[in-house]
């Protein structure tokens, strides 16, 4: 039995493998840079001192910052983590956000502690990270993970800033904020969005579909998603908002499924209203969930947990394209049968990247210091409208106010975050593509992707001259 640290070392040697950098490069490649494990003690709501136990691990340094999410989990371990900061580094090589990979954990179970005991826990841990110069927008930057969202981001940014006054960039330590504290719109629905983005760009592959037995194109492809949470939500919207045909929605007390299509807004309602997706008007109920993902179907998208395909379920799945949007929720096993059966495996390391891409967009906002689309909204508006006008007089013709409101519109901060994560996700893909269509040797997508986050990292460290 492996730990995941060693287990995500056995897929990068796999792939390093089909690479031609000299082993000393792929060692440091892998070798986790800077690893701060600490224990410090925190006084409870009762009086109580709890010694806490929480890490902060560099896993490389070839970008700065590094960056990487900050999870509250009793799970956490230093293995743990250090695999995760690994899965960053390679992330964010492959969509070409310029960070190392990092990652932080404190080992708690958020539930058992009051919002005060929470910040205390968050606050000391921040300064804990100052002190090391562990964290700073030029340094190492966290964002939300598992247990930890805009709250403790805010805890951090503000903890931050009061140990570094008059720092001019601070509000770059930290990405996922609330708008209100240097925040960005559309981070919400990054990771959703950019699986669609994702799925889009290899359904618009005319040789990669006619290999799997798919027609070209997202429009009329049957989806089923499991996990009605925030990715598996919004990936449902985009895809049936783009013409796909969402049949079937899997969530943990069971899945409802309808041929004509199931709307995810309508479904959210009514499991708010009624504490369950079961009983949903025009949609028969499926028992047993995970029954769901193994109906006949184009392309199906686990977003809930990870190991939910394993090599018992695998054989009766029948989707062509797997979009992995949770995390790992494919087993070793269940690839080996997919990669057999010519099941097209989208690989999570960088399908679900959107998150790390828009807090990118972050970071970049707040060291300009400026909203994105302040500048320029109003000029294109005004440009465009002098255009139109132009066309106008001279054809005579008049264009509806509905063409008018689409033409003259200039970009808000949204619009151009969303157009940045699609420029991301659709470069993301066709390099990955490109490298496993390229080597008959390469076995399957996520395969490609180390590949490609090995070669990209290989080149940074050998265009820092540290290997001469
Ligand atoms: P979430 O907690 O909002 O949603 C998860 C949903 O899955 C919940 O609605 C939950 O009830 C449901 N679920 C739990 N067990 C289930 C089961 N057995 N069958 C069906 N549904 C079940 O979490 P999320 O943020 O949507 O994350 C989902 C996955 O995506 C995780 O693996 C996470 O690591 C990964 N991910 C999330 C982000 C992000 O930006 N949120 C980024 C990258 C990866």
């Amino acid at each position: 039995m492996y730990s995941f640290f060693e287990s995500v070392e056995r897929s990068f040697d796999k792939a390093a493998l089909l690479t031609n950098w000299e082993k000393g490069i792929l060692a440091q490649i892998k070798a986790c840079n800077s690893i701060y494990s600490m224990r410090f003690p925190v006084k409870m709501d009762d009086g109580r001192i709890e010694v806490i136990e929480a890490y902060r691990v560099q896993h490389s340094q070839h970008k700065t910052p590094c960056k990487g999410g900050i999870r509250f989990s009793s799970e956490v371990n230093q293995d743990e983590v250090m695999a995760l900061a690994s899965l960053m580094t390679y992330k964010c090589a492959i969509v070409n956000v310029p960070f190392g990979g990092a990652k932080g954990g404190i080992k708690i179970n958020p539930r058992n502690y009051s919002a005060y005991e929470l910040e205390k826990i968050t606050r000391r841990y921040t300064s804990e990270l100052v002190k090391k110069n562990f964290i700073g927008p030029g340094i190492d930057v966290p964002a939300p993970d598992y247990g930890t969202g805009e709250r403790e981001m805010s805890w951090i940014l503000d903890t931050y800033q009061s140990l570094k006054p008059g720092e001019i960039d601070s509000a770059g330590c930290v990405t996922g904020k609330p708008i209100s504290q240097g925040g960005v719109h559309g981070r919400k629905e990054a990771t959703g969005l950019g699986v669609f983005f994702g799925v889009r760009e290899v359904c618009n592959m005319p040789n990669v579909m006619q290999k799997i037995g798919l027609t070209t194109g997202i429009k009329g492809k049957n989806v089923i998603v499991q996990g009605l949470g925030n990715v598996g939500y919004h990936c449902a919207k985009y895809f049936r908002e783009n013409g796909a045909i969402v049949i079937a929605i899997a969530e943990y007390e069971g899945a409802v499924y309808n041929e004509k299509g199931i709307n995810e807004e309508e479904l959210f309602k009514h499991r708010k209203a009624t504490g369950s997706v079961l009983n949903f008007p025009d949609a028969s109920n499926i028992q047993v969930s995970t029954e769901a993902l193994e109906l006949e179907c184009d392309i199906l998208i686990p977003a809930a947990l990870e190991n939910v395909i394993d090599g018992n379920n695998a054989p009766r799945i029948k989707a062509k394209i797997i979009g992995e949007a949770a995390n790992g929720p494919l087993t070793p096993e269940a690839d080996a049968i997919f990669a057999e059966r010519g099941v097209m495996v989208i690989p999570d390391m960088y399908l679900n990247a959107g998150g790390v891409t828009v807090s990118y967009f972050e970071w970049l906002k707040n060291l300009s210091h400026v909203r994105y689309g302040r500048l320029e909204k109003r000029f294109t508006e005004n440009m465009n409208h002098h255009i139109l006008s132009e066309i106008e007089e001279l054809t005579g013709k008049k264009a509806s106010d509905k063409a008018h409101k689409l033409i003259e519109h200039g970009a808000d901060e949204i619009d151009l975050v969303y157009s940045g994560l699609e420029e991301t996700m659709i470069s993301a893909t066709q390099e990955i593509m490109d490298i496993w269509l390229s080597n008959p040797s390469i076995p399957d997508m996520r395969t490609a992707a180390y590949v490609c986050a090995i070669n990209k990292v290989g080149v940074a460290y050998k265009e820092l001259g540290i290997f001469p």
